[in-house]
């Protein structure tokens, strides 16, 4: 929950600071050490959403982790996770090209590039936490029907070959 807020709040300050630099608030981001304080969130809210992401995703396909991980928040939040990673990555590419095409040394507006890789991590912290807190503890930590821890992904049991009760898994 804590995390969750953190994100959001986050997750807003630097929506906040990107339409600022979209504005051209922030050319350069050496002249404003305020929003590098954004940046320090960013640990605070990633590292708990890291530990959180590898336990709803233990035992799956690393491609499945971030659908997985992210498979019990609303579809609101699903989308604005999404959109942040397409917005940062449209920025990253249109700088790129920019960068590459007016050979220029610096960027061209460096507020809008930073912000952007902001949003991103702000936003997954915020999607994997809402995700995590609509989960029950059996979806959270999955045993099948004699007992055993397994994981995420399982339909039969390592350990006994037993299945693993879908009625908490199906229910979402
Ligand atoms: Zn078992």
């Amino acid at each position: 929950m804590v995390v969750f807020l953190a994100a959001s709040l986050g997750g807003l300050a630097s929506l906040y600071v990107a339409v600022g630099a979209w504005l051209g608030r922030y050319p350069k981001m050496a002249n404003h050490p305020e929003v590098f304080l954004l940046f320090l969130g960013v640990f605070v809210v990633w590292f708990p959403a890291v530990v959180m992401l590898r336990r709803v995703t233990r035992g799956a396909m690393s491609r499945n982790r971030m659908k997985l991980a992210l498979s019990h928040a609303s579809p609101l939040i699903r989308g604005l996770v999404h959109a942040s990673w397409i917005y940062c990555g449209l920025v990253w590419a249109v700088t790129m090209i920019l960068h590459v095409v007016k050979k220029s040394p610096t960027l061209t507006n460096e507020g809008v590039y930073f912000t952007a890789f902001l949003l991103v991590f702000y936003a997954t912290a915020m999607g994997v936490s809402a995700s995590v807190l609509a989960m029950t503890p059996e979806q959270l930590d999955p045993h099948c029907a004699n007992g055993h821890a397994v994981g995420v992904e399982a339909r039969f049991c390592e350990s006994c070959g037993a299945s693993v009760r879908q009625a908490a898994a199906g229910s979402a």
